[in-house]
């Protein structure tokens, strides 16, 4: 039996239930983002920035320490979505002072800092007998430190919009882990370990960071084409055995990186405003299903 009764709910939950699902805003108004890693052409950070975009940001800073196509990148979103101003810099992610003087610049210009998509990463495909203490060292370097330091900084800047903001949002961290980073076996040991911290740091920080409003999430990419991945494609598509990279996969298919930039956008956005401390995993169901063939 359904209890049609209001009665004994606040008048303002109601209102604020009403709002948070309103369809005329566009769900990332107003907010200004970073995002890392967003150079490569068919990358995950580039299919992000233009998934934000759609959802009329006021600002994206989209940063790589490679500089092809990022302002290619800036102007395609510009030309797309004229309200949106789009900015392209060059920094390193791993770097304490690049990631600070750019969270620095979105701060002086706007005022805030409302996103930040920690995404730069590198890949290695060697058995642990092959790794060196160097090359461990830059996996975790690249690829977590970066993390680290994007929740360290932002999540601090975000502070200012979580206590002072009107709204039902102080601020969105995302760094990309991986399936790797779940379970092992899809990646080497220095990537797995990398991306497993990743995962770890965002359960960690969305605790300390959740009275200020401040969300902290990782996402868990299955094997999807991208700039990271062009050697193994290359390779398969010359022996014709393309259609046999994805097999195992519940979806018989490799993602493309627009199937992780969606989730990346959501997350960023108010609509994912109850969304904390979690590890999502976007593979097509593989690290719930199959045992991961490297
Ligand atoms: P990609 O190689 O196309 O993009 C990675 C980008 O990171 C490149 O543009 C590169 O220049 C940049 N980068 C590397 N080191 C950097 C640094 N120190 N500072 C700034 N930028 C730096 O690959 P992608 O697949 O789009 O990778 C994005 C993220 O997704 C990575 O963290 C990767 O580990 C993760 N991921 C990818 C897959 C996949 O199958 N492609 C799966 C799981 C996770």
């Amino acid at each position: 039996m359904s209890n049609k009764s209001t009665a004994s709910v606040p008048s303002d939950r109601l209102a604020q239930i009403k709002a948070h699902i309103a369809l005329d805003k566009p769900s990332m108004a107003g907010k200004v983002c970073i995002i890392t890693g967003a150079s490569s052409l068919y990358g995950i950070g580039r299919a992000s920035a233009l998934a934000m975009a759609k959802q009329s940001p006021t600002a994206i800073y989209v940063t790589d320490l490679s500089t092809d196509n990022l302002e290619e990148l800036a102007d395609t979103v510009q030309k797309q979505y004229p309200s949106v101003k789009c900015y392209a810099r060059k920094i390193d992610a791993s770097s304490d002072e690049d990631v600070r003087s750019i969270i620095n610049e979105a701060m002086t210009t706007f005022g805030r800092l409302d996103v930040f998509f920690a995404n730069a990463g590198i890949a290695s495909g060697t058995h642990i007998k092959d790794e060196t203490a160097e090359s461990f060292m830059r996996m975790m370097k690249i690829n977590a430190l970066s993390v680290f330091l994007a929740i360290k900084h932002a999540g601090q800047a975000m502070q200012v919009t979580g206590k002072g903001g009107k709204e039902h949002s102080g601020g969105s961290i995302i760094g990309t882990a991986s399936v790797a980073g779940i379970r092992s076996g899809a990646g080497s040991s220095e990537y797995s370990a990398s991306k497993a911290a990743v995962i770890n740091l965002a359960q960690t920080a969305a605790y300390q960071y959740g009275r200020t409003n401040v969300r902290v999430n990782a996402i868990c990419p299955g094997l999807i084409e991208t700039g990271m991945t062009k050697q193994t494609f290359d390779y398969a598509r010359s022996r014709g055995n393309e259609h046999k990279i994805g097999q195992l996969n519940p979806l018989a298919r490799y993602g493309i990186a627009g199937e992780i930039a969606s989730v990346v956008a959501f997350l960023a956005s108010d609509d994912a405003s109850y969304v904390n401390g979690q590890s999502w995993a976007v593979d097509g169901g593989l690290s719930s299903s199959h045992p991961i063939v490297p």
